[in-house]
């Protein structure tokens, strides 16, 4: 949605107070803004009607109480302040006063836009005398930013591997890979917010080690950093393969801002053969943006279907026809033995031509520091539902973190943007002494040309598929069910729905209700 359009009634002109229904947005413009004006008991806001992530059309989501969602990542605003309340939202909404005469409403002065959380209760305890960060992604940027968010004045640091600022990770295989989005959009932020905000970035700095003793970390290139409180937050690395020619220079992973940029060249540089090996998320991803390129794009996989493990065989064919409907071939139930200067060969001796390599076989957490440190391990870092390691003050969020999940009741570890901010946050507030538990229900989308697979909970595993709709459309809610409990909902252009079911889950959360006992920290 264009930030200019102009929808809905001129909310400077006025409107007549009973057009309002209490608790249901109105959707109207000031100027070139779309805004939101809601009653709200005896009072009146007036808030931006677009997501502060990506512009999503905020009359389209779910209100609930004084809150609204965004349809299209589930971004939380507060109504009656504009006040980000959930990741993926990035900033305040921009907000209005709103004043009353003659039971008219009127919507007209702009006002500063919250910048610092409103809700928190005041803090008992004392804040950390300084707070570390690992990792520059999407946990690590969340941290910071809640730290600072919440008032905390403290020195905040953030040692970062990558060499670019923290980056806008799902962009990096859709739409900045495909040239739809400008390079400006790819960090979360700007270099100027990190020095206004006082948060020390320190890129290409790679810790080797943590000394839990003496509360310090040491960087590859020798330098120590203390810390009072320290947040892991390592996210994930590309498997790679041992495929012979793997290292040859046409091929390419995608998780940085450079591995992106080096594919952008290669079709720059004139590439029109690619071949995607793993027909994943990120490598379907990659297929779409490479196709908005116009390279003939083959998707090679062991698996007879794509997604089909997280998905179900229904989504997994209609996403496969999504992408044969735009070019992309398919070669299911093969492997590449080989790679060469111009072509891959697979198992069954075809060659396909090949100038353009892209590997999206999956990931694994980066655990090798938590290992080192002696944290307690299990397929990731273990932490409590504080985000909490085995170690006295150091936390863990993101890829690497396996939490009690109160829906499932088990101890999971996902690889969602979201999910990583959120964990990012609630560990910054624990940190400040909060001890908030984590208890976002898990989400994530994934884009495909126009079509959005939004998946709210966490299925490893169902005994009963439902679909309503029609998945071959494009139209569907998928259900994975365990023993007669929804345990996730997948939906492609049912966004409302997707919202609907995250506030179920999160009000059945009111319980906590582990089948495991959680986690004994030291
Ligand atoms: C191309 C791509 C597209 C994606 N698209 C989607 C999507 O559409 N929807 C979705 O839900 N999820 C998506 N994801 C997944 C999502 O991006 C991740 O789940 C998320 O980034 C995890 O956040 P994180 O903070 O845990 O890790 P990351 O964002 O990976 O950040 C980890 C950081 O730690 C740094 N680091 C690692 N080790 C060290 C060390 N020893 N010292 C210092 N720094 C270190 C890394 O350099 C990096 O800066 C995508 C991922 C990729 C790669």
């Amino acid at each position: 949605m264009s930030k200019s359009l102009k929808l809905g009634p001129d909310l400077a002109a006025g409107i007549a107070s009973n057009e309002l229904i209490e608790g249901k947005p109105l959707l109207g413009h000031v100027g070139q803004d779309a805004v939101l004006l809601t009653q709200l008991g005896d009072t009146y806001s007036a808030v931006s009607a677009v997501c502060a992530h990506y512009h999503g059309p905020l009359e389209k989501g779910l209100v609930v109480g004084e809150t609204v969602r965004c349809p299209w990542h589930h971004a939380c605003f507060s109504l009656r302040t504009g006040e980000v309340l959930a990741a993926p939202g990035l900033t305040s909404l921009p907000r209005w006063q709103v004043e009353r005469h003659d039971l008219r409403l009127y919507v007209r002065d702009k006002l500063q836009p919250i910048t610092r959380a409103v809700r928190t209760p005041p803090l008992s305890a004392t804040p950390p005398a300084s707070v570390l960060i690992v990792g520059g992604g999407a946990a690590g940027e969340a941290a910071a930013t809640t730290l600072r968010f919440s008032g905390y004045q403290g020195p905040v640091t953030i040692l970062s591997a990558e060499d670019s600022l923290p980056p806008d990770r799902p962009n990096l295989s859709q739409d900045y890979l495909a040239g739809t989005a400008p390079k400006a959009w790819v960090p979360i932020r700007g270099e100027a917010y990190f020095e206004k905000n006082n948060i020390a970035l320190k890129r290409a700095t790679h810790v080797s080690s943590i000394d839990a003793a003496h509360k310090s970390v040491r960087t590859s290139d020798g330098r120590e950093f203390g810390y009072d409180r320290l947040l892991l937050a390592t996210g994930a690395d590309p498997v790679k393969l041992p495929t012979p020619g793997i290292e040859l220079p046409h091929v390419h992973y995608v998780r940085t801002v450079t591995d992106s940029e080096s594919i952008i060249q290669a079709v720059q540089a004139g590439a029109k053969n690619a071949v995607i090996i793993g027909a994943s998320f990120i490598g379907l991803e990659v297929a779409a943006a490479l196709r908005a390129r116009n390279l003939e794009v083959h998707v090679v996989g062991p698996e007879a279907r794509p997604l089909e493990r997280v998905l179900g065989p229904q989504l997994g064919d209609a996403i496969r026809t999504l992408h044969e409907n735009k070019g992309v071939v398919f070669h299911l139930g093969h492997t590449v033995t080989n790679i060469e200067s111009h072509h891959v060969l697979l198992n069954d001796g075809k060659a396909l031509a090949a100038d353009l390599v892209v590997i999206g076989v999956g990931v694994r957490p980066a655990i090798a520091l938590a290992e080192q440190a002696g944290l307690r391990m299990d397929r990731g870092v273990l932490v409590d539902e504080y985000l909490q390691t085995s170690a006295p003050h150091i936390y863990a969020a993101g890829d690497i973190a396996r939490w009690p999940d109160r829906h499932t009741g088990m101890h999971i570890r996902v690889e969602h943007w979201v999910v990583a901010q959120r964990q990012g946050q609630t560990a910054a507030r624990n940190m400040l002494g909060y001890q908030q538990p984590y208890k976002a229900i898990p989400f994530f989308w994934s884009q495909h040309y126009d079509a959005a697979v939004n998946y709210v909970g966490h299925a490893e595993t169902w005994d009963s598929l439902e679909i309503d709709g029609d998945p071959t459309q494009l139209d569907c809610a998928v259900s994975y069910k365990l023993g007669g409990k929804l345990l996730a909902r997948a939906t492609i252009n049912r966004d409302l729905l997707s919202l609907k079911t995250e506030v179920q889950m999160e009000m059945e959360n009111a319980e906590p209700n582990f089948h495991h006992v959680a986690v004994t920290l030291d």
